[in-house]
């Protein structure tokens, strides 16, 4: 289908899309594919990176090196910055340092300084900031328990929640900018059962070994987690880019390891899309919907189709 190269919003500005991240590599991981979908329409992507990644593990044998560990920090930044130029988005740190993934039993305590343990309204006024400079009609977070239970990833969907009604209310952070109401809000639904089960079955069918099976035989199904799927956005055409992006980060992915191992014509064709749940919004749009710009582009005709409310409030 031929795309406009321009999608516009009801005031004629340009598309603009915020995704909010807590790691350097996360921006690729989650809703890549989506990002370089919206690039390609021309909407303007960025990602406001709340860490440098510093605590993370190298994830990568082939990059489990002394002297890659020793300058974690640099190297997670260049990985960063070739990322960003594979999804062609723009970037921002937020500038806090990474928690780490407390392991043991009991936990040890949070290092002193990190993302998770930095002031709330301190964290919510960076990005405030960023939301109130680059005016994005659509946000995009984590859920309430993060994706994963990281404590940075559990600190950026609080912060991104937080930022969404402050951005927009003028007593607020004053000295951040002019106020800015964002339309929408998305959590990504990257890892659910539905698509899992989709391309277990698709991997079976095609003769090869499932890296889901055994995820799928002890997955405790719920149907509150099942009733979060608003918003399929296609975008298989570009799998291959986040794929790229992903090994752009060097140190976190590992080429042979199981993001890999279903092959792209696959996956393609058994689940063509990122998903997300839509949480906030104030305008109209139908779910489930097919478009994070729902309810907000215009359409060809010049319209922004809108339909009875079943939006989630
Ligand atoms: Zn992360």
């Amino acid at each position: 289908m031929e795309r406009p190269p321009l999608r516009l919003d009801a005031a004629g500005e340009r598309l603009r899309l915020l995704h909010v991240h807590a790691h350097p590599d996360d921006e690729s991981s989650k809703g890549a594919a989506s990002t370089a979908r919206y690039v390609a329409e021309g909407v303007e992507v960025m990602v406001a990176t709340c860490t440098g990644g510093e605590r993370g593990s190298i994830l990568n044998p082939a990059m489990d090196r002394p002297d890659i560990l020793a300058n974690i920090g640099e190297i997670r930044r260049a990985e960063m910055d070739r990322a960003r130029s594979i999804l062609g988005i723009e970037q921002v740190w937020l500038g806090f340092v990474d928690s780490g993934l407390p392991e043991g039993d009991p936990l040890p305590p949070l290092p002193e300084g990190c993302f998770a343990l930095v002031d709330l309204d301190v964290a919510v006024g960076r990005l405030v900031e960023v939301i109130r400079r680059f005016r994005p009609q659509v946000m995009t977070t984590y859920d309430e328990n993060g994706g994963y239970p990281h404590p940075d990833h559990i600190r950026c969907h609080e912060i991104s929640v937080a930022a969404f009604d402050a951005a927009a209310d003028p007593e607020r952070y004053p000295e951040a900018g002019e106020p800015w109401q964002v339309a929408k809000l998305y959590y990504h639904l990257s890892f659910h059962w539905h698509r899992f089960a989709a391309l277990n079955h698709a991997m079976i069918e095609a003769g090869l070994e499932s890296p889901y099976a055994e995820r799928l035989a002890t997955w405790e199904r719920k149907p509150e987690d099942e009733q979060r799927l608003t918003t399929r956005v296609e975008s298989a055409d570009y799998f291959a880019v986040r794929d790229q992006a992903l090994l752009a980060h060097a140190t976190q992915i590992d080429p042979e390891g199981p993001w890999f191992s279903v092959p792209l014509e696959i996956h393609r064709h058994a689940w063509p899309t990122e998903d997300y749940q839509l949480v906030r919004s104030v305008v109209d749009s139908p779910l489930p919907e097919d478009d994070l710009f729902a309810g907000v582009a215009v359409s060809a005709d010049g319209r922004v189709p809108s339909a009875a409310s079943r939006v989630p409030t």
